[in-house]
């Protein structure tokens, strides 16, 4: 069966035709910069064979749906596409950022579960309509293929309400549903999968700690195959220290800001989250330019690092309290599969727990799973790349 897969972010969207017989890619792309004065619409066609074509076109995107339609274009390309007949494609595949607490699996869309998508607009006002634009052109497009939505909370509607209850008054969260959701799901799900694969034993039999550090950061405590807790919460602004969001701050500082600097809600919502973490703190949110910076004897930008992998060491430390037992720690997506510094940073002084990375194996970039951890380390360690786009379309075939 073919799938495409539809994985739309705020201002991106990712698409890839997988055929499930093999589970290789027939087309992978990335339509970029929707909505600003020049857009970026890239497409590797057939790139798990020597007949690899790139095509790349730079035009304004301004839109989500014409971003959708461009992509369907290029794969449909009469000379080049790989899409012969759109009713070749078995199912489309959807990542959904927010379900709220509706979702716990993979879901058929229907007329209901579009309205019940449509419900959690106000818990994700950047991510859910980018996605239902991209549902309801996708089922427009290809209206014989199964629409099927991942949704980035699902992993985490185990955790249990002792960790997912904010100490606010009750009522918050039975009027408004305000609680820890988490993200990153699908990622998080996918490499703890892989993980207990590779030590040989059923996810059921693990505790592990996933770690995804891109240009979103989180990490969650896995335990027999369950997200038990996450670090990002109501929104996905909390916990560790991210590209331009900052991750924890003293909630207060709203009041504090709105009081002393002239803030209103807009300007602190947008600073937290567009102009903080990395970026706030040396003003380079690439991880790439961070490093060049500290070499060059950049104050503010090992500053940056030392904040960003502290917090990680500290949340690695809650979880392993959180678990009891922790019988892995994965990294994952791109400063996780890429970055040795900030992965021996993030685990740094964690030897007396029975945590020791293997530096000379660590120096390494992470194509392909790697054991990181030393012999003698209690606790593996492993890199594992995230590919949230084979685990949706695996959760579509599923469903359909
Ligand atoms: P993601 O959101 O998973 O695509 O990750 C994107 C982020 O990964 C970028 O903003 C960079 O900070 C980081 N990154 C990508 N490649 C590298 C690399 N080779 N070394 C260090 N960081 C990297």
């Amino acid at each position: 069966m073919k799938v495409l897969v539809i994985n739309s972010g705020s201002s991106s969207i990712k698409f890839q035709l997988l055929d499930m017989a093999d589970e290789s890619v027939l087309a992978s792309g990335l339509v970029e910069r929707i909505g600003e004065p020049e857009g970026l619409i890239k497409c590797e066609l057939r790139p798990d064979t020597d007949g690899e074509e790139v095509i790349k076109i730079q035009e304004k995107v301004p839109d989500h749906e014409h971003g959708m339609r461009k992509a369907v274009e290029l794969l449909s390309d009469k000379d080049k596409g790989v899409i012969t007949d759109r009713a070749d494609i078995g199912a489309v595949g959807h990542r959904v950022v927010h379900g709220g607490e509706e979702f716990h699996q993979p879901t058929l869309i229907t007329d209901e579960v579009l309205a019940a998508i449509l419900k959690t607009v106000p818990l994700a006002p950047l991510h859910n309509p980018a996605n239902l634009d991209g549902i309801m052109v996708a089922r427009e497009l290809f209206p014989e293929a199964p629409q099927v939505a991942v949704f980035d909370t699902a992993f985490h509607q185990s955790i249990p309400p002792h960790a997912y209850h904010y100490a606010l008054p009750y009522e918050m969260y039975e009027k408004h549903r305000v609680r820890r959701y988490g993200f990153h799901g699908t990622s998080h799900m996918f490499v703890a999968r892989e993980c207990a694969r590779l030590m040989g034993k059923k996810p059921e039999e693990l505790n592990i700690i996933t770690v995804h550090l891109g240009n979103g950061c989180s990490m969650t405590a896995v335990k027999n195959g369950k997200s038990i807790d996450t670090t990002l919460g109501l929104t996905p602004l909390e916990g560790l220290v991210m590209g331009t969001r900052s991750g924890d701050v003293d909630p207060a500082i709203y009041a504090f800001l709105a009081r002393n600097c002239d803030m209103d809600i807009d300007a602190i919502d947008n600073m937290l989250n567009k102009e903080s973490g990395l970026k706030g703190l040396c003003g380079l949110n690439d991880m790439r330019d961070i490093h060049e910076a500290i070499e060059k004897g950049d104050e503010k930008a090992k500053l940056a690092l030392d904040v960003q992998t502290y917090r990680n060491r500290k949340y690695i430390g809650a979880y392993m309290a959180a678990l009891g037992r922790v019988d892995a720690i994965v990294f994952t997506a791109g400063i996780g599969e890429n970055d040795d510094i900030v992965r021996e940073k993030s685990v740094e002084g964690l030897e007396a727990f029975g945590i020791v990375i293997d530096k000379e194996v660590n120096a390494q970039r992470v194509k392909k799973p790697l054991l990181l951890s030393s012999k003698d380390s209690a606790v593996q360690i492993w890199g594992i790349p995230t590919n949230e786009e084979l685990a949706i379309a695996r959760q579509a075939v599923e469903i359909v």
